[in-house]
């Protein structure tokens, strides 16, 4: 399967990058991704994932849009205020790349239907923004053995880390139980600076389409940080845990 002219023309720089090419590009258009959340990180990331041309594309998040979302939610616009936000994302998406195949899933992702609305994806993006769905998607994936890929944010802070389950690192293997509620660490209320998720979504996206096109080296076994206030980004080395509740050795299947 090769392209039209159309699509030789919109994926020019890609198909003549040295180390990407035709066969990079094919594999993107096969590819499956969701991206769960679509605000601050999902912004960004859905932009560069359907611009580059990943052929079917899940979108997930149960909100409306609201003005208070449009400091950094930028697939959404003042007039999409209260249209729910998988449907002005995939307006704007289209309009971007009519080639790519959009599935709207208005709902929040729950423990009874994880498995069901993962499953049929290749690639996760995790752009959520609290510490239960984070868990759920790495303890989802680590159960599908499916690649995804976790992004988060606070304040003028963000990180990056690329989970392959059964191989590398996976959240729990990191920090076993998430934060308590109360912890100033899983508030996400303050903030973040509007620019941060797009640093952060941005570099989700070329990890996710490094792990489609198989190229490169991919972030992990390495938690990527970036402080915006102090620009330093650090690269921490991350073990997968023999012991992790989640993907360890002697782990029980996780009830997901
Ligand atoms: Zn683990």
């Amino acid at each position: 399967m090769s392209f039209s002219h159309e699509e030789r023309q919109r994926y020019a720089r890609h198909l003549d990058l040295p180390g990407f090419g035709e066969a990079a590009q094919l594999r993107l258009r096969a590819g499956r991704v969701l991206v769960v959340g679509c605000g601050g990180l999902g912004s960004p990331a859905l932009y560069y994932l359907a611009a580059a041309g990943v052929g079917n594309i899940g979108l997930m998040d149960p909100d409306l849009v609201e003005i208070s979302n449009l400091q950094r939610q930028i697939l959404h616009a003042t007039p999409d205020i209260g249209r729910p936000k998988v449907d002005s994302a995939i307006t704007r998406l289209r309009a971007l790349n009519p080639h790519v195949r959009f599935t709207a899933h208005a709902e929040y992702l729950t423990a009874e239907n994880a498995r069901a609305l993962l499953a049929p994806y290749e690639l996760i993006l995790d752009c959520t923004d609290n510490f239960a769905a984070k868990y759920l998607i790495s303890d989802t994936c680590v159960a599908l053995k499916k690649n995804f890929i976790h992004g988060s944010i606070s304040g003028f802070c963000g990180q990056v880390l690329t989970v392959c389950p059964g191989q590398t690192a996976c959240l729990r293997c990191i920090h076993p139980t998430p934060p308590p509620v109360d912890d100033p660490a899983a508030a996400h209320t303050a903030g973040p600076l509007g620019a941060i998720p797009g640093v952060i979504g941005s570099l989700q996206a070329v990890e996710a389409i490094k792990v489609l096109a198989r190229i490169g080296n991919t972030l992990t076994d390495t938690l990527l940080t970036y402080d915006g206030l102090e620009v330093e980004f650090r690269a921490v080395r991350a073990r997968r845990n023999p012991q992790c509740p989640a993907c360890g050795d002697a782990a029980a299947p996780v009830n997901v």
